[in-house]
């Protein structure tokens, strides 16, 4: 483990962050996780892309180059050593007494990065299956910018730990948006469905992924269109989809197996492709 904070390495758990930071008062920051496969970053610019746009959406200003940011993450990989394993992003808005408005000529934004293991036997594991629940969506209308502000996200994945399931499966007005922390498809006759990635979801990137090069490369149709419980329950096949598990069967959704309670066999062709794609490398 290793972590930097503007500009210098501190110790892990290093007491750097300032009690007037808005990113600690109000979740006021946005943030980024990249996997590092075989010692290199995945799809780190569609990351760094992502990251700009979060920062325009909520108007802090951009202080870094993809090409230095792109050196820290290589820097932190170098110095740890680390081969699988995940960076962690942060940049809060900056520091200043707490008032709910900003002042934008005033802050400085501040940088946290943190590199960390995989437990690639847990990532592994993931492939078997998992168990998720139907849970309301009750975030803001905003959730395609990738803020911390994670209130909705954190009380639903902890109500499914606590029934043993894995995460869950987010429904906003019957619509299924999304997981807490990762994206849903479904597979019907053969064809892929997952949500349009609109306001209602973040646009992950390993959606984007699966939509841009895994099942073309599969030759497997995707179709980005909302869909309900009933189709969701009508499904052949389930899965979610993030940077951390990549393509993640899901094999029990409330009370019913999925696709006979084992893993898709589309959703696991899906799975296996990306691993591909992601031991391969892209930018
Ligand atoms: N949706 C939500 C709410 C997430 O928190 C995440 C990632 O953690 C994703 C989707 C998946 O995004 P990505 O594939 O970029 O990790």
């Amino acid at each position: 483990e290793l972590t930097y904070f503007n500009g210098e390495f501190v110790e892990p758990g290093a007491k750097v962050i300032s009690i007037d930071d808005r990113g600690y008062l109000f979740g006021d920051s946005v943030y980024e996780v990249v996997r590092v496969v075989k010692g290199r970053c995945f799809a780190l610019s569609y990351h760094q892309d992502r990251l700009y746009r979060s920062m325009r959406e909520m108007d802090i200003p951009v202080k870094m180059t993809p090409d230095d940011l792109t050196e820290l993450h290589e820097i932190l990989i170098e110095q740890s050593e680390i081969k699988e394993g995940y960076i962690y992003l942060q940049i809060s808005r900056g520091v200043a007494p707490r008032h709910h408005a900003y002042d934008r000529s005033k802050l400085e934004p501040q940088m946290l990065m943190s590199i960390r293991n995989l437990d690639m036997d847990a990532v592994n594991k993931l492939g078997e299956g998992v168990k998720a629940i139907a849970l309301p969506d009750e975030r803001w209308d905003h959730v395609d910018v990738k803020t911390t502000n994670l209130i909705p996200n954190i009380l639903a994945q902890t109500k499914a730990e606590k029934k043993f399931a894995y995460t869950a499966m987010l429904f906003r007005d019957g619509v299924c948006t999304e997981g807490a922390t990762s994206n849903v498809f479904a597979v019907k006759d053969g064809i892929l469905y997952t949500h349009p990635a609109d306001n209602h979801i973040l646009k992950g990137i390993t959606r984007q992924m699966i939509l841009t090069r895994v099942a073309p490369s599969l030759g497997i149709t995707l179709i980005e269109k909302e869909f309900d419980r009933a189709f969701v329950d009508d499904a052949d096949e389930l899965f979610f989809t993030d940077t951390i598990g990549g393509v993640i069967p899901i094999t029990k959704l409330d009370r019913n197996p999925v696709s006979g309670g084992k893993p898709g066999a589309i959703t696991l062709r899906l799975r296996e492709a990306l691993e591909k794609l992601m031991e391969e490398g892209l930018p």
